[in-house]
């Protein structure tokens, strides 16, 4: 969640919190004015890169030690002529009444011109607590031109010291620099009576075995011109420069000085403490430079420093702010032991580049500063380049990924657009409807005013369902459940939008693709197909209507042809009979006979066509009742025998276990002699089997079968329709099947064949199997 949001949604809290933090703040403020630390620098002014980073390590320090409440002051003393600014500034503090409650000197100068100004501006500025660090003697009288020493002076004051080893420096010296000559830039200190020159010829004295010293210069000559220095057997020449007092050591100290300047490029100076004069040889000097004192170390501009066993300034300002606090929380400044910082040995990396020296020779021997992390820590600095790239890398294909995706999130825009607009074209249809299926819900869109209700909101499909017509409900439960395979489909059903007063053809078109995840939910048209449904009815029946005129007519071609033919012979052979004519006995009965023939023929054709319209208009009464279809079988059987012509063998088929049907005896058996008499007309010779068998559960078949002319497939599907007759040649009305198909029908069975051009056919009418009472 963003952070703002959060906000957002919590305002209410966190407007009370903000307000408490408010009052809490006020409250702190209101409570505890700022307490006020003025800091005395010796060097440079600010803004320099010192100052900079001085003040920054104070901003830090203070937040270290919790102290918030204070507001700090730095003043920079720069060269011995701004002496006379500095104590302005400290009159003008005054006067701005920004009395400070503690003073902080850093190193020797700043404490003494803090003593020196402090004379004029009245005993109460003595009651100021002083905390001093890295200054060397605050015993002594540090500043010429004050009475007195500083701890006398004022009345609270405590500090840490930063004594010189000339010892570890010089070891130091020789060791970074390779050097056996050591000149000291003394300056400010090169005076025989001040306590750092005294230390340092005091220890060089001890120590004459290892060292020579030339604080004197009576050694003058340490370097040609060409460069070349002397060689004093192993032993270090320490030789004292000062810019201040080069005269101390009479002639030979001002010469010295002008060889130093002379030959500056190839010395290495060791630093003492920081002056103007000292900057100007170290700048000069093209060898590397040590120093005892932390100042202009670690300047990244100038990098003049390479090294020395020194107070870090660090140190120096953590020492003094540990102790403003212990003063700012109300310990005396005179009650706090004034105690020594801790010296350690540093190398700046910059330098060090210059010289050549490697990380891995100095890293135990001395803190080193400025070293990247590929130096200080390769397998870290690897690791986090790597983590870099890795992070860069995933980054890149990240964005490559959200590209892509918007790419393609573009792309499906367009495809859904496109797909909107197929919609609002099949929507721009006046009679249709799109349509959509989610999980069991249908959402309907439409312009058709009727279908109105049906948009307002998504549909439960059986609530649709429930408004189809119940003849239509099972297919259409079927269609919603898309059990199809792919495809497009198409299904009409009946529709009330008026609570099933009226219903109304619809017809659904859509498409399956259940692979598709585009699919899944399935969508498509619904139509208004109402005058289509009517249209293709009444087509339907007009169809019909034409196929039974010609049938009709066709009927009636054959039929006033079928009649004048027995007719013609009846006439014929009853005028004949009747005629003066004398025939012989046999002559008048052949003539009976096929007077009989022909009226059989005939009663046949009108009982075909009476029973026909009767059975049409539904004045066939059937009086049904348990009928063993073995009685039936046979009954046929004996009363077809006689009929079956010459060339015919007619037989009864054993048939399986007798079972009983529910059925008109007399009907069912003219179904059965109505095959028979087919099978006899269409087999010229052959077999003719009758018979039934028990198939598909329950139902028996009572069959016909016979090896005549058999029946093409296109034949088939018209035999058992009124007045089809396939044959020309033979006589018949095209009604014998018709009357099978509806007497057979009406008692609940079903008619059918089998059968195979030139091969035979099989003739069946099949009833379920009756087990009621016999
Ligand atoms: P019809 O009085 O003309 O025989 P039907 O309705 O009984 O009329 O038969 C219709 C047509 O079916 C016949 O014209 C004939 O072409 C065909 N048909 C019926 N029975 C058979 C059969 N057993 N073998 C071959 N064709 C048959």
């Amino acid at each position: 969640m963003e952070i703002s949001h959060f906000f957002f949604k919590y305002r209410g809290l966190t407007l009370m919190i903000l307000i408490c933090l408010g009052l809490a703040g006020c409250e702190k403020q209101s409570v505890t004015p700022k307490s006020r630390v003025l800091v005395i620098h010796q060097n440079e002014s600010a803004p320099n890169e010192y100052g900079i980073h001085v003040e920054q390590l104070y901003h830090s320090t203070l937040q270290k030690y919790k102290l918030s409440n204070v507001e700090v002051r730095h003043y920079y003393l720069n060269t011995p002529q701004q002496i006379k600014y500095y104590t302005n500034d400290l009159k003008e503090l005054k006067e701005e009444e920004w009395i400070p409650d503690v003073v902080v000197c850093h190193k020797d100068l700043s404490l003494g011109y803090y003593m020196r100004s402090i004379r004029d501006m009245g005993e109460k500025m003595l009651d100021i607590p002083v905390i001093y660090a890295g200054v060397r003697y605050p015993d002594e009288n540090i500043s010429p031109d004050v009475e007195g020493l500083p701890k006398q002076i004022f009345k609270h004051i405590t500090g840490y010291r930063d004594n010189v080893d000339f010892g570890k420096n010089l070891k130091f010296f020789q060791q970074v620099t390779g050097n056996d000559l050591c000149t000291v830039i003394t300056d400010s200190i090169a005076k025989y009576t001040h306590p750092t020159y005294m230390l340092l010829d005091k220890y060089l004295h001890e120590h004459a075995d290892e060292y020579v010293n030339n604080l004197d210069c009576h050694i003058e000559n340490l370097y040609t011109l060409d460069g070349q220095h002397r060689k004093n057997n192993g032993k270090m020449i320490v030789t004292a420069i000062s810019f201040l007092y080069p005269q101390m050591n009479g002639k030979a100290g001002v010469r010295m000085m002008q060889y130093a300047l002379a030959t500056a490029n190839e010395y290495c100076f060791m630093q003492v403490n920081y002056t103007a004069g000292s900057q100007v040889l170290l700048d000069r000097s093209g060898r590397p430079q040590m120093s005892v004192t932390n100042t202009q170390f670690n300047e990244k501009q100038k990098t003049r420093i390479l090294g020395g066993y020194f107070v870090s300034l660090e140190q120096e300002v953590d020492d003094a702010i540990g102790l403003l606090a212990r003063v700012l929380h109300g310990e005396p400044a005179e009650s706090i032991p004034e105690k020594d910082h801790k010296a350690e040995y540093w190398l700046d990396w910059n330098a060090m580049k210059i010289w050549g020296m490697s990380y891995r020779d100095w890293k135990d021997k001395a803190n080193i500063i400025n070293a990247p992390l590929k130096v200080s820590n390769p397998v870290l600095w690897t690791l986090q380049t790597v983590l870099l790239w890795t992070t860069v890398g995933v980054l890149f294909f990240y964005l490559i990924y959200r590209i892509q995706k918007w790419l393609f999130s573009r792309r499906d825009l367009a495809r859904r657009k496109e797909r909107e607009k197929q919609l609002l074209w099949i929507m721009a249809s006046k009679d249709s409807a799109v349509w959509k299926l989610d999980k069991d819900m249908l959402r309907f869109q439409s312009n058709i005013k009727e279908l109105a209700p049906l948009c307002a909101t998504p549909i439960p499909t059986e609530q649709f369902i429930s408004m189809i017509h119940p003849d239509g409900q099972k297919a259409m439960r079927e269609v919603i459940r898309f059990n199809a395979t792919e495809g497009s489909y198409r299904t009409r059903f009946k529709l009330t939008l008026d609570n099933g007063q009226t219903y109304q053809w619809w017809e659904w078109v859509y498409t399956l693709n259940p692979g598709s995840l585009l699919f899944h939910r399935a969508m498509g048209r619904m139509m208004f197909v109402e005058e289509t449904v009517k249209r293709e009815e009444k087509l339907q029946e007009e169809l019909q209507a034409a196929e039974e005129t010609s049938l009709k007519e066709a009927f009636l071609a054959n039929i006033s042809h079928d009649i004048r033919n027995p007719l013609g012979s009846i006439v014929g052979f009853s005028d004949l009979l009747t005629s003066e004519e004398q025939f012989s006995k046999e002559e008048r009965k052949e003539f009976t006979e096929i007077i009989r023939t022909n009226t059989n023929i005939m009663l046949k054709l009108i009982d075909d066509v009476v029973n026909v319209s009767k059975l049409q208009v539904g004045e066939y009464r059937y009086i049904k009742h348990a009928v063993s279809v073995s009685s039936l079988i046979d009954t046929a059987y004996t009363a077809n025998a006689v009929l079956a012509h010459d060339n015919l063998q007619f037989e009864k088929s054993p048939g399986s276990k007798d079972v009983f049907i529910y059925v008109d005896f007399e009907r069912t058996m003219q179904v059965l002699n109505n095959f028979l008499s087919n099978a006899f007309k269409y087999t010229a010779n052959g077999t003719v089997t009758i018979g039934w068998e028990v198939k598909d559960n329950n139902h028996v078949y009572l069959f016909v079968q016979d090896s005549g002319a058999g029946i093409s497939e296109e034949k088939k599907l018209q035999i058992f329709k009124q007045y089809y007759m396939g044959d020309e040649h033979h006589q018949g009305t095209g009604l014998g099947l018709y009357i099978v198909k509806i007497i057979v029908e009406q008692q609940g069975g079903t008619v059918g064949v089998e059968s195979q051009l030139d091969q035979g056919s099989y003739f069946y009418a099949s009833f379920p199997i009756y087990y009621g009472e016999k």
